[in-house]
């Protein structure tokens, strides 16, 4: 396991454009990343399939992996609408020896730099403005004007924490986003551990809190 190991986070207020950032990340296979699938409680959009976006859990499901302690991180990010990262997805990853690459929000992000701030880059998206969130989430067409209120709500909440990220990107012109976002990534990926040792048994690093 001397290859995997590295973290890369990418949070950000619901329509930020973090999801296409990390997309286009994904696509690089020099990067050698893999998207950590969250588990959810709340239903599938559009064309989301359980197993690729989301692991869609029911809430008895979700609060029963809580329980057993399976998460390295959890979060009711909306009422009634908990996301998750399940251990065991990071540990599927690492036996592919591969970097995980996590879209979450600025919670779960943040938990996972403190629990493993060497290995992990943490990174903040930044949308042009609270009214330019308001428009792309308009013009997604996925829900209802009462959920894009709440996420508006969260949104400046959010906006706060940026300054407690490794990096922010501002998502004005995406062109410029991706490439800013592949240099941030490939630079983390290619920095060598402090302490190597940690690389060889992903069970430990997952029990080191
Ligand atoms: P959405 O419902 O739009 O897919 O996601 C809502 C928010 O939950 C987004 O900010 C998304 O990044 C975040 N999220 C997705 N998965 C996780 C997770 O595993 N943990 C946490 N803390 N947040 C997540």
């Amino acid at each position: 396991m001397a290859t995997g190991g590295k973290l890369i986070v990418f949070s950000a207020p619901s329509g930020s454009g973090k999801t296409t950032i990390v997309q286009h990340l994904l696509k690089q296979e020099s990067l050698n990343l893999e998207f950590s699938v969250s588990a959810t409680s709340r239903e599938a959009r559009g064309e989301e399939q359980h197993g690729k976006e989301y692991y869609f859990l029911s809430l008895s499901d979700f609060k029963s992996h809580m329980k057993q302690d399976d998460f390295l991180e959890w979060e009711e990010v909306y009422r009634d609408n908990f996301y998750g990262t399940l251990n065991s997805e990071i540990e599927r990853i690492w036996a592919m020896g591969k970097n995980v690459i996590f879209d979450i929000d600025v919670v779960g992000g943040l938990r996972i730099k403190r629990k493993f701030p060497e290995r992990t880059l943490a990174v903040f998206v930044k949308p042009p403005s609270v009214e330019e969130l308001k428009i792309r989430l308009k013009n997604r067409k996925t829900e209802s004007d009462e959920k894009i209120n709440m996420r508006i709500a969260k949104a400046s909440v959010e906006m706060a924490t940026a300054p407690r990220f490794d990096h922010t990107i501002l998502n004005d012109t995406l062109e410029y986003a991706l490439q800013e976002a592949t240099k941030l990534v490939a630079s983390h990926i290619a920095k060598p551990f402090l302490n190597a040792a940690s690389l060889d048994s992903p069970h430990s690093i997952l029990e080191e809190e």
